[in-house]
């Protein structure tokens, strides 16, 4: 006799409550996941019209060694990536192990002594603190005299466009600009808005590199900062891009000159694009690629679930369950600890990998407080898969994305649920 749906959820200890809680969300929420739905259709169409240009064949997905020189099929990824975004060149190399990596190769290869970095959004992710000289730290860009200069957002969430006319001066030379919130309280910026911001800028200083972190944004909608301006745009393999099959890299898009800098930071002065073996990844960026539309599809199908069910039982949501997305992730403020890590052992226990294991906070490098992290991943790390994680200090908000099919973080959120509802924190 087969089970019911009902009964498949109660075997993997969900409970009657939480079912129908969640079904009748799901339920509710048709008419936005239909419009998650239109986007991914346009970027699936984009993502294939461009391998479809660069005429993409299964000779591109076998590796090279050693050097790697006219290694075709990372070339022709490096091709679709650049047709992709609507750029002149790309970079996008297993040899990036992250997107704090990605990130530094961007900066340290197009900035040079004397020069000043600004960031207009505020501060950066906590990890570029370190890369920046923000917090002190060895081989930082202050030790190599590049000044940095920050403009926070005002109270409201607006661009403090007098501070940053004030911040511009003869020696900025590149500008930061992070799409995604990271661990900072403050909206997610939507393209539009990165848009109005680098127009601004240019306006001002037309010559001034505008590069964006595009961590956890890319296809969730239907264009990418470099289609409003952006000379660089930056994110990491294991997030959105990677559609979950890549399993290391990260990427860089934009300007020749500027992708070319980063290349010889990558690799070296003069070798640049020219080396780096593929070492078997070829067909994994591809197929990643790819699929990446419809796996952030699912990401934003789960985030918004989550936000919705949040919400209804009190809990601030950021973004809230009704508001526009521009990136996968979504904040939970929980205002204790206990929840946070209750809602993160359910997050683990809905895994496909490693459900049976427990996760605790820890001193994680590059964050400057004990951070929990629920994972059950394919990809060790990868935050494109169901994760959630959490800084353990006020206001106790638990980050939450991802998840390669909306099946599954619909199950994961279900049991972060469950498992808040058994030790007493919410009550349906
Ligand atoms: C994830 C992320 C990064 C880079 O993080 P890695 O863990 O090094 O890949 C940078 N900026 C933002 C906004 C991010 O979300």
């Amino acid at each position: 006799m087969s089970e019911t749906l009902e009964q498949y959820y109660q075997a993997l200890g969900i409970s009657k409550n939480v079912y129908e809680f969640c079904q009748a969300m799901e339920k509710d929420l048709a008419p936005r996941f239909q419009g998650f739905d239109q986007v991914a259709e346009y970027n699936q169409l984009k993502v294939i019209r461009a391998m479809q240009e660069h005429k993409v064949s299964d000779y591109h997905f076998s590796d090279s060694t050693g050097y790697g020189y006219n290694d075709s099929g990372r070339d022709t990824l490096e091709a679709v990536y650049a047709s992709v975004f609507h750029t002149e060149d790309a970079l996008v190399r297993p040899h990036i192990t992250c997107g704090t990596h990605a990130l530094t190769i961007a900066l340290s290869g197009n900035l040079r002594p004397g020069d000043e970095l600004l960031s207009p959004v505020g501060k950066p992710y906590d990890t570029l603190e370190g890369i920046i000289g923000i917090r002190p730290q060895k081989g930082s860009l202050a030790e190599y005299g590049i000044t940095y200069r920050q403009v926070d957002l005002l109270p409201d969430g607006e661009f403090d466009y007098e501070g940053i006319r004030n911040a511009l001066n003869p020696r900025t030379k590149l500008v930061t600009i992070q799409r995604s919130k990271g661990y900072q309280p403050r909206r997610t910026l939507s393209v539009k808005r990165i848009g109005e911001l680098i127009a601004f800028i240019k306006s001002i200083r037309p010559d001034v590199i505008c590069m964006v972190d595009n961590c956890y944004g890319e296809f969730v909608e239907t264009i990418e900062p470099t289609d409003v301006g952006a000379d660089l745009c930056v994110g990491s393999l294991i997030k959105n891009p990677g559609g979950g099959l890549a399993p290391i890299g990260g990427y860089i898009v934009g300007k020749k000159e500027y992708v070319e800098n980063a290349a010889y930071r990558l690799t070296a002065p003069g070798l640049g694009k020219e080396v780096g073996a593929s070492l078997g990844v070829n067909r994994s960026f591809f197929q990643g690629l790819f699929l990446a539309p419809q796996v952030v599809n699912g990401a934003l199908k789960g985030a918004v679930f989550a936000a919705n069910i949040y919400e209804k039982l009190g809990f601030e949501c950021v973004p809230d369950a009704s508001e526009s997305r521009h990136d996968i992730i979504q904040a939970v403020v929980f205002n204790h600890p206990e929840h946070v890590i209750e809602f993160c052992k359910g997050i683990q226990a809905a895994a496909p990998v490693d459900s049976h294991v427990t996760p605790e906070p820890w001193a994680m490098p590059g964050y400057d407080c004990d951070v929990i992290m629920a994972a059950g991943a394919f990809i060790s790390g990868s935050s494109i898969e169901l994760s959630a994680d959490a800084p353990i200090k006020p206001p106790y908000s638990v980050y939450f994305q991802g998840g390669l099919t909306w099946h599954h973080a619909k199950f994961g959120i279900m049991m972060s649920l469950q498992k808040l509802a058994e030790a007493g924190l919410v009550t349906l």
